[in-house]
């Protein structure tokens, strides 16, 4: 059992600089996130893109934004349960929470700060009838620990900068060449990409397929083969270790819109006249998974929400204590041990 001051389910922008603001009123964060690296739209739809209304930035890449984030809140040693979604919330008989996740990791604090914006990414799934039977198995929709794939016989399918990006991380790394299978023959990644997966097929460390996709999954208890339909050219069974169909992610408020939360148009209200809970005391949710009058969807407000909810799960979790706030140039940033 991880046991934290605030669970915060979602690492986008909000939920990391919410690390920082607890951080400053001496309150620890864990972090839970549906996908295996923090960021959330920033990282996982524009990481290259600038972004123009920062305060004191006048451009930044939303990928940069997202590092510094991450620099600002390290002194605080958040924990991260990535690559798990949060699944189930249960209250305790003192008030607290335990929030479990798909994975099984269970997390108890007394504060739950939802910071999941659209929702959490889910993998586009093919559609292979005995597809469920490998997920796990042999097929992943997203790549957690690298390391655990080398050596293996890959097959990527997607044209995207995640299929790619991936095609050549293990193009590079691995001992047998890396399929990547396509609809198309032209790539949606960025273009340095596209070069280097030609590249790569010249060297022999990348087989393509163009105009394919996967028909079948075969295999006893794991995937040991798969059967590619290739326009003009029939279809062939390859054998492999791991299949990954990286179609992208869409994101969907999922679990979360089972747990008693007062939900409009897919989002959770809270009160914005105060502190931006929900209508379960101890629950607040900030960024764009929440909505009241007036509500913008923009990183700016959710900095603003995360700074009002920390003041009140600070009075939740002490409640004996009175916390007066210091500017942070008076104060600095002292950091945990
Ligand atoms: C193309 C584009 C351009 C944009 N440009 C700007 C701009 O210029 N300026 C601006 O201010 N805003 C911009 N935005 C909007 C901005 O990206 C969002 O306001 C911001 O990402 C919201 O941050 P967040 O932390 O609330 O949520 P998100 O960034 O959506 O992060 C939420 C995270 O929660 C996770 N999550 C959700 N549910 C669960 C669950 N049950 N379990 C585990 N994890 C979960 C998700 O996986 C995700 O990683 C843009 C958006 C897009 C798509």
């Amino acid at each position: 059992m991880i046991k934290t001051d605030i669970i915060i389910i979602g690492a986008g922008p909000v939920g990391l600089f919410a690390i920082f603001e607890a951080g400053l009123m001496k309150l620890k964060c864990h972090l839970i996130d549906a996908i295996p690296q923090a960021g959330g739209q920033l990282t996982e739809i524009y990481p290259k893109k600038p972004i123009y209304d920062i305060p004191g930035y006048p451009t930044v890449l939303a990928g940069e934004l997202i590092d510094r984030l991450m620099e600002q809140a390290a002194p605080f040693k958040p924990g991260f349960t990535l690559g798990e979604r949060a699944d189930t919330i249960e209250k305790q008989e003192d008030d607290s929470f335990i929030v479990t996740t798909s994975e099984g990791t269970a997390h108890h604090a007394p504060v739950v700060m939802i910071a999941g914006g659209l929702g959490s990414f889910e993998p586009r799934k093919p559609k292979i009838d005995s597809l469920p039977r490998f997920e796990k198995n042999g097929v992943e929709y997203m790549v957690k620990e690298p390391e655990n794939f080398l050596g293996k016989k890959i097959f990527i399918s997607g044209g995207g900068d995640s299929a790619l990006d991936w095609a050549i991380y293990f193009a590079e790394k691995n001992v047998s060449p890396v399929g990547l299978i396509h609809r198309s023959d032209a790539f949606r990644a960025h273009k340095d990409s596209v070069e280097k997966v030609h590249q790569l097929e010249k060297e022999g460390k990348i087989e393509f397929y163009t105009h394919a996709e996967v028909v079948g999954l075969n295999g006893e208890n794991t995937l040991e083969s798969i059967e590619i339909k290739q326009k003009g050219k029939g279809n062939k069974t390859v054998a492999v270790d791991t299949w990954l169909p990286l179609f992208g992610l869409s994101p969907k408020l999922g679990p979360i819109g089972n747990w008693g939360l007062e939900i409009e148009k897919n989002a959770i209200k809270v009160d914005n006249t105060l502190d931006y809970q929900t209508n379960i005391p101890g629950v607040f949710a900030i960024g764009d998974v929440n909505t009241y009058p007036g509500k913008l969807k923009l990183i700016l407000c959710g900095f603003h929400e995360a700074t009002l909810a920390v003041q009140t799960a600070y009075k939740i979790i002490h409640p004996e204590k009175r916390f007066t706030l210091k500017y942070t140039t008076v104060q600095g940033v002292q950091g945990f041990d």
